[in-house]
């Protein structure tokens, strides 16, 4: 399976802002953030895409969103509100192969997102 980016950032082989650290994911500061708080959240074990979750991976998805929402708290934007996006592929403009949850946060949101 080819690697990206996230893998050097997951082995410390290329640095990153890492926010938060465990044995399932990684959470770090994106580097070309959309808005005030841009975080990545991505599990350590690559998954492509979302067309690539399979029944197996129920929790290590559901582990990314409750890792969210710990940074949600701990950050303080809990209660004003943020919003979690998770690209899949060129029309939803996905530029990574690796799974991640995009946390934004610090800035009203307008909707829809094009
Ligand atoms: O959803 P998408 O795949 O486009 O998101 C990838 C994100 O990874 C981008 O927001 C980009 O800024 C971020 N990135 C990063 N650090 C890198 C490479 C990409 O934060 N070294």
């Amino acid at each position: 399976m080819s690697t990206t980016i996230f893998d050097k950032i997951i082995a410390k082989e290329i640095p990153a802002e890492i926010v938060y650290e465990d044995e399932l994911s990684l959470a770090f500061k994106d580097i070309n953030p959309q808005a005030p708080v841009h975080l990545l959240i991505i599990p350590k074990r690559r998954i492509a895409t979302i067309n690539d979750i399979e029944e197996d991976d129920r929790e290590l998805v559901g582990h990314l969103y409750i890792v969210a929402a710990r940074l949600a708290q701990q950050f303080g934007f809990a209660k004003d509100g943020y919003r979690v996006v998770m690209n899949c592929n060129e029309d939803g403009g996905q530029s990574v192969y690796h799974i991640h949850l995009h946390l934004l946060a610090g800035v009203t949101m307008g909707w829809p997102p094009f």
